[in-house]
């Protein structure tokens, strides 16, 4: 088994209750068209698509002659598939988890540990924090796609302070007024705004729900008139997605982000951010540790929260994560974090093109299908695969992929790697 090197995976769905549902979301198309016998129900979300090898979804390799091996199986078997440099740096574990998700409704706004602070986590509290590891993440839009990330621009706090007072009121005045008179130093900036953020989010359950039933009933006895100041339409969306919840009034910290197709945002440790609408790729480190903030029935651990945060602000255009051109390949854009656990390219075969290589890289990839038709050649697989939309490749370290193209208007892929 340890010649065939690339071969397809069947990938688990997560069926969490903010995914998209039946064929709206990407998810579901994507494992009807990998598999056209699967069943996709009408009401069901399909939220994520986990392509890697996480124990708590491990991939299965869809060749029968394996039986039923998984992919964490199968690395474990073959570290050598890995490529020498990401085996022997990530102790031969596959470094990175690959997903697609189809977002309905918001899922809690929260920040990732760094490495650090991971192990500290893990180590006093392993029962809301389950690994040790970091988790960046890196998102890369599919359909127009909505979140929050990272503290807004003092002005545009200021703003808010002043346009809406229930949120006014829950910071307080004397947070409020130092983050007033904040002249543009930037540790000063941060603890000021470190201070209004964590009197927020110590404000009793009350308080914090009284508070926004005012501002609802503002809002909405508002009806026809313009909302903008108090950011109304995005405040009744989550409003009716998580009554009472104090992240509503997040939304007057954090920036709002929309991104268009193949635009990303890389969360870093510490950014606070959450997914409010639409389809994308994720990619990150393979960790689960992740600390609420709010638009969550789950836990949230305050005092850590507003302890780690980054409270740099930035303009939300500055989240923007632009991929660089590949230079020895004009159809590969790279979005390459500044993290070394994985790199994103996307890979867009032109209708003119009918004949394209996956190059060979020194890294084991995941390579997903969006768009279009091709049947792949290599050395290291079996026997030709159709490669079609929701095709799910794994494909070891230093093995090229031949592509016939039969798609006429070409094809869009996205492959995670590790790039060290
Ligand atoms: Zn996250």
């Amino acid at each position: 088994m340890e010649e065939v090197r690339v071969f397809t995976l069947t990938c688990a769905v997560q069926n969490y209750a903010w995914g998209k549902a039946g064929l709206d979301s990407e998810v579901a198309k994507l494992v009807l068209g990998g598999d056209p016998l699967a069943v996709i129900e009408e009401d069901k979300p399909y939220a994520e698509l986990w392509m890697g090898a996480h124990p708590k979804a491990d991939a299965k390799i869809k060749d029968n002659l394996t039986g039923e091996t998984t992919l964490g199986q199968w690395i474990a078997q073959f570290p050598g598939c890995l490529g020498s440099k990401v085996k022997d740096t990530f102790q031969g574990q596959l470094p990175f988890l690959f997903k697609v998700l189809s977002v309905n409704t918001a899922l809690s706004i929260q920040a990732h540990p760094n490495r650090e602070l991971a192990a500290r986590l893990h180590a006093q509290f392993p029962e809301h924090y389950p690994d040790d590891n970091h988790k960046p993440e890196m998102a890369i839009a599919l359909t127009h796609f909505q979140g929050l990330c990272g503290f807004r621009p003092v002005e545009e706090i200021l703003g808010f302070l002043k346009s809406v007072p229930e949120f006014h009121a829950l910071v307080g005045n004397e947070a409020a007024e130092e983050l007033r008179c904040v002249t543009g130093d930037a540790v000063h900036t941060r603890q000021a705004l470190k201070k209004c953020f964590t009197r927020m989010m110590n404000c009793e359950k009350k308080v914090i729900v009284d508070q926004l039933n005012m501002l609802m009933k503002r809002v909405t006895g508002d009806a026809g008139k313009d909302t903008s100041e108090c950011n109304g339409a995005l405040l009744l969306r989550l409003h009716s997605q998580y009554p009472g919840d104090i992240g509503c009034f997040s939304i007057y910290f954090l920036n709002y982000v929309a991104l268009e197709p193949s635009q990303a945002m890389f969360l870093g440790a510490s950014e606070p951010h959450a997914y409010l609408y639409g389809d994308c790729i994720e990619c990150m480190a393979c960790s689960d540790n992740t600390v609420r903030a709010g638009l969550t029935p789950k836990y949230i651990d305050v005092n850590t929260l507003c302890d780690m945060l980054n409270y740099t602000p930035a303009p939300a255009s500055s989240k923007l994560f632009p991929p660089v051109k590949d230079y020895s390949d004009p159809f590969v854009s790279i979005y390459d974090p500044p993290v070394p656990d994985f790199t994103v390219m996307r890979i867009q075969v032109p209708a003119s093109v009918k004949q394209y290589t996956v190059a060979a890289l020194d890294s084991a990839g995941i390579l997903l299908v969006v768009e279009g038709d091709a049947i792949a050649t290599s050395a290291a697989a079996l026997s030709d695969i159709t490669l079609r939309r929701g095709t799910v490749l794994f494909i070891s370290a230093n093995e090229a992929v031949s592509l016939h193209v039969t798609a006429q208007l070409g094809m869009t892929m996205f492959r995670a790697c590790c790039l060290l």
